[in-house]
């Protein structure tokens, strides 16, 4: 199976030799051009065209209302947190299955993680597994959620959508609201996947984006705050540009406010990748096409999108067998030169983030050993 697969990979990427990368960005538009009439304009920095115009073109795509850029997807989740009102001392319940963003971004606010399981299909956070978390762990104080043990209060929630494939939203959404949690989505790398085709990221009162360079998309560094509410929209756009009351010479700061704020340089790069992003997405569903037919039947399972929702597929993901297996088949594909990886560790289990409350995590613990990433690149 090994053998076939780094030949498969080598075929379809028509590169009988040397090292393939798990996920490259792809510059085939007018990334050139407008970062030619950046330099040229000198407007490489935070004032010029392309911040608004990349702005208007991820609402518009995502059918958020607002869309606010940020200097990346952590910053964009940080600002997310304290425009939901999650305050020092407070809880935070995200998934351990996801990139360490998540959970950083929720320290720097002063709160804490707590780990609630994902499903095993989804690989994202799981309903029944949150809603089994609150019932025994919340007490509901004057319509807010307190946990039991810590007496704190459970702010805010953050799912994933693991590798572009949506969760559970629509539950998850139910059970927030229920409990008067605020739902952000970290759909960092669910840019073009929809759940009941709606796009994910705009069912809560936030949900961020990144354009890191191994996303579906790359501004080099880069990140989107997505949100429906206006007042918020306007509050996230002050907040990241240093709270500066506008004015024609006077610096007026009016709270103290964070340089999150994406370059021009940076925007420029975002409009020339969104141009291209329906035909990146398309080619994407086009690869994992043939990863499914590849796959069928070889007794490794390839992770498809699941009924109601439509994937970016944007890290191809594999189930193998066990622990075992996996790393069998992380030694023998990077040894022949085809990247694959491991998903990450999980977060409860990173030294700053071991004495966190957590939930049952069995699913997360049999993912995180037999999950692989396989190379993903648009062809
Ligand atoms: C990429 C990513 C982020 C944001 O990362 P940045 O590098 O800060 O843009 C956040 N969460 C998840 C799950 C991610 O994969």
């Amino acid at each position: 199976m090994y053998q076939d697969f780094i030949g498969f990979v080598r075929k379809i990427y028509n590169k009988p030799k040397g090292f393939i990368p798990l996920h490259e960005p792809t510059f085939e538009g007018n990334e050139k051009k407008y970062l030619k009439e950046c330099i040229d304009t000198t407007f490489v920095s935070s004032v010029g065209k392309f911040v608004t115009q990349f702005e208007e073109m991820i609402a518009k795509y995502t059918g958020a209302k607002y869309a606010i850029a940020t200097m990346n997807g952590t910053t964009a989740l940080h600002i997310a947190l304290i425009l939901s009102g999650v305050k020092q001392g407070e809880e935070v319940i995200t998934q351990p299955l996801t990139f360490v963003a998540t959970a950083n971004a929720i320290s720097y606010t002063g709160a804490k993680p707590v780990f609630v399981d994902v499903d095993k299909d989804t690989m994202g956070l799981s309903p029944g597994a949150l809603r089994k978390w609150l019932e025994e762990n919340i007490e509901m104080v004057n319509n807010k959620p307190f946990n039991k043990t810590t007496n704190c209060r459970v702010a805010a929630c953050i799912p994933m959508h693991t590798f572009g494939h949506p969760c559970r939203i629509n539950e998850i959404k139910a059970i927030c609201k229920e409990y008067h949690i605020s739902l952000i989505e970290d759909a960092a790398e669910s840019l073009g996947s929809t759940f009941n085709g709606k796009h994910t990221g705009t069912f809560g009162l936030f949900g961020t984006l990144s354009f890191n360079g191994n996303k579906t998309i790359t501004t080099g560094g880069g990140g989107m705050l997505l949100t429906n509410d206006k007042e918020l929209a306007k509050k996230a756009k002050h907040i990241t540009t240093t709270a500066k009351q506008p004015h024609k010479w006077e610096y007026i700061h009016d709270l103290i406010g964070y340089n999150y704020r994406l370059t021009n340089l940076a925007a420029a790069l975002g409009v020339a990748q969104m141009e291209q992003l329906p035909d990146f997405i398309k080619r994407k569903r086009e690869l994992a096409k043939k990863y499914e037919i590849f796959f069928k039947d070889s007794g490794v399972e390839f992770v498809s999108e699941k009924k109601n929702t439509e994937a970016n597929y944007w890290l191809n993901a594999l189930i193998l067998k066990d622990r075992k297996e996996r790393d069998e088949f992380l030694e023998q594909t990077n040894e022949a030169g085809i990247m694959t990886r491991p998903a990450w560790e999980l977060m409860n289990k990173l030294p700053m983030f071991k004495d966190c409350q957590k939930g049952d995590l069995s699913n997360s613990e049999w993912l995180a050993d037999r999950i692989v990433n396989i190379t993903s690149t648009v062809i």
